[in-house]
């Protein structure tokens, strides 16, 4: 037999099949150690043959199989296939996706376990041996049991039975599933009529897409887990995608009540050891449903049933290395290949995503209302610029002053949101006008006040604070702009007796990161929660019951064509956040535009207005949906090359430009808005197609284009354009 093997090297000079001779032992989807060049290779099987066009003489032996079974199914394999074909990039890259890293790199410790299993029946035991007669009749009851129990209750008598040959030691590997505490099963809840219906609407549509478009509080997760029960029980799969940040502990414990170690939950919190294990579960059938952020899309179910991908407008669903895909495009594939149903939840669904529901691509449920009628909080718009006026310094209006010593009296909690973290934006010399910039970045330092030091947020590079400004020596700095840490400290002067959280990039790090934050503000050790928009995502603070936006400008004035939309998306979710129990909820949104339309749909839960005024802007001016941007990056750290690389690329570009003009809306070759990070220099050609017929074109220039330190790469409609 023989098999096509893709070896687990990323060069293009290798992506390809090459055929080694096997036994029958060998299956596709096996990972296969092959001799390669001089010496060995991992490679991934990809289909199995009778005959090669090789002479069979000349034809190497696959040397072992890595695993005992097919690491890739049938359906990965054939995904990969597509993907390798739609970004143009080395099969090898994307089969990995499909793989724990640490199954890959080999590192990943496994725990053993001895278990004792009856062998023989019949053998006479005298009849003094009270504990080795009371072992066996132990074991017929429960035909097996873990090796260090029986030791515990019947002490020597394991050890004389295995001896005699009664029982058998087998050491069995044990599979690790996190989070094990909530064991307590949860029964079903009782849905809502509109919860019921919207399982129902879900369940007969001949659509495979469902856009689940439900206020903050509405009972989406309530729908999701109701359908993913239902396939359960009918002995299929499910996959549930979250924002990595919405895996808190509520939500986890939530699964496990009421899935039980059914659900295998993929996070980067985990140990190598324990992301492996989880994956196992899924591969072997034993967990049924992948629950994790955006590359558990890849998880190695079978027979699946449903695919839900909540927060759908989440930007954690792009991935920003490459193969650069959007989890639904995935996620739709793989839901066609299954002939399974995909469903999309979001109180503020993406233009694009909400545009091709309104179309009858997908089908649209609405949930206007949150559970049980509890209001939405009523949002108070905020003109910072008369607060200004009034002499008002503080990063706090009257109106959200007042309304959090209210809220503290009452014993109530509060979140304050706020864009940025560090203490300051800026820190700039009030003499000589220097600004603090990064030396491997070209972005100004953000001043961190705890560690009295500045940090760049873009390569995480720390500089010592100057003592004087290193330009004119002068010693009068300003702090231009309000970080998370400011917040803090103007709010420990104001609250003194307050306990307050901060939540950003700088106190989520290690590996309960900001699990840990979360539990401890759910648990109310703490009464006021500061952070960036970590807090706005899906949390469900029941004594939440005020919500201060401080500055919502910061994304509004972003240079990106989706900065309305996100605003509208960041206001809604942290706005929902408020009021989520019985006590109603309030907003106060703070602003230096406060007639700006987007904060004013915002403030009204006006979704539809927003997206008509949005979507009308777009068809306009021709952005997405109604045409694609493309961006061709080039990046390295040589800039002499990086700039040989952008004129080769941006040639040939331009070749196909004249050829499809009538594809292209724009053309335009450029510095990257930021000219380098990480002493990565940026270019950048900027293209939007109103057709996307050149698009496989322009992966294949880019795939072409190989350079020693320069990385050239395609994004379609980025997430972000800096
Ligand atoms: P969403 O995901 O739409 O923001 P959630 O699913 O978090 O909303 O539900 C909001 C709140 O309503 C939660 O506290 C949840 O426990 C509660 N809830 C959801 N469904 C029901 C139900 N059928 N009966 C009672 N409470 C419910
Ligand atoms: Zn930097």
């Amino acid at each position: 037999m023989i098999a096509e093997v893709i070896v687990d090297i990323v060069h293009s000079d290798v992506d390809k099949i090459f055929d080694y001779a096997c036994d029958e032992t060998v299956c596709a989807g096996m990972r296969v150690v092959v001799p390669f060049g001089r010496g060995t290779a991992t490679g991934f099987v990809m289909r199995i043959k009778q005959t090669s066009d090789f002479p069979a003489e000349k034809l190497k032996k696959i040397i072992r199989a890595e695993e005992r079974f097919p690491a890739l199914t049938e359906e990965c394999l054939s995904l990969a296939r597509r993907l390798a074909a739609r970004y143009l990039c080395p099969q090898a890259l994307v089969l990995r996706l499909f793989l724990p890293a640490e199954m890959r790199t080999g590192k990943v410790g496994e725990v053993y376990r001895t278990t004792a299993v009856l062998a023989k029946d019949d053998v006479p035991l005298p009849a003094n041996a009270t504990a080795q007669r009371a072992l066996v009749s132990f074991l017929r009851d429960n035909a097996e049991a873990d090796a260090a129990l029986l030791r515990e209750k019947f002490g020597g008598a394991l050890k004389a039975l295995a001896d005699k040959g009664v029982v058998r030691l087998e050491k069995r590997r044990v599979l690790r599933a996190p989070y094990r505490e909530a064991e307590t099963l949860a029964p079903e809840r009782e849905l809502t009529r509109a919860q019921e219906e919207a399982v129902e609407r879900i369940r007969s549509t001949d659509k495979t897409v469902t856009l689940v478009h439900g206020v903050t509080g509405s009972g989406k997760t309530e729908i999701y887990l109701a359908l993913i029960a239902e396939q359960l029980r009918m002995g299929r799969t499910a996959i549930f995608l979250v924002p990595e940040i919405s895996l808190t502990p509520q939500m986890l414990a939530q699964l496990r009540a009421r899935f039980g170690t059914s659900a295998a939950i993929l996070h980067s919190g985990l140990s190598a050891g324990e992301r492996y294990d989880e994956w196992r579960r899924l591969r072997e059938g034993e967990a049924k449903i992948a629950v994790g952020a955006r590359s558990a899309v890849f998880a190695p179910v079978e027979h699946l049933g449903i695919i839900v991908i909540d927060e759908e407008h989440d930007g954690s669903y792009r991935s920003e290395s490459s193969p650069r895909y959007h989890t639904f495009d995935i996620a739709l594939l793989r839901a066609e290949y299954h002939r399974c149903k995909l469903v999309l939840g979001s109180a503020t669904p993406s233009i694009e995503t909400y545009r091709r529901a309104e179309a009858g691509e997908f089908q649209l449920l609405s949930l206007p209302e949150r559970i049980n009628r509890r209001p939405m909080p009523a949002v108070e718009i905020v003109d910072m610029r008369q607060e200004v006026r009034r002499g008002n310094p503080s990063p706090f209006s009257a109106v959200l002053r007042e309304k959090l010593a209210r809220c503290l009296e009452k014993g109530n909690q509060a979140i304050l949101f706020l864009n940025r973290r560090g203490y300051s934006q800026t820190v700039i010399c009030r003499d000589c006008g220097y600004v603090a910039k990064c030396e491997h970045c070209d972005v100004s330092l953000t001043y961190h006040s705890e560690d009295d030091c500045l940090k760049c947020h873009y390569c995480g590079a720390r500089y010592r604070m100057p003592p004087a400004c290193p330009v004119c020596g002068g010693i009068h700095i300003n702090y231009v702009g309000m970080g998370t840490q400011r917040v803090v400290g103007e709010l420990k002067k104001l609250y003194p007796a307050a306990r307050i959280l901060r939540m950003d990039n700088d106190t989520t790090n290690g590996k309960e990161g900001h699990l840990r934050i979360l539990k401890s503000f759910s648990a109310r050790e703490a009464d006021l929660l500061v952070g960036t928009q970590m807090v706005a995502k899906g949390h469900d603070f029941p004594f939440v019951t005020l919500v201060g936006i401080l500055d919502a400008d910061m994304s509004l004035h972003f240079p990106d064509y989706r900065s309305g939309e996100r605003t509208f998306q960041l206001v809604t979710q942290v706005a929902g956040r408020s009021g989520r129990a019985e006590e109603t909820g309030e907003v106060v949104l703070q602003t230096y535009d406060p007639e700006n339309y987007i904060l004013r749909f915002a403030a009204k839960y006006d979704y539809e207005g927003f997206y008509r005024h949005e979507i009308a802007m777009r068809e306009a001016t021709a952005f997405p949906p109604f045409a694609k941007i493309v961006r061709v990056m080039v990046t390295g750290t040589d800039d002499k090359e990086a700039l040989a690389a952008l004129r080769e690329v941006y040639e040939k570009l331009k070749a196909l430009y004249a050829e499809e003009s009538e594809c292209f809306l724009f053309f335009n070759r450029m510095h990257a808005p930021i000219r380098r990070i990480q002493d990565k220099y940026r270019y950048q050609v900027l293209m939007r197609l109103t057709d996307e017929k050149p698009l496989a074109r322009i992966y294949g220039i880019c795939a072409e284009a190989e350079f020693r330190h320069t990385l050239v790469y395609v994004e379609e409609n980025p997430a972000n354009l800096s």
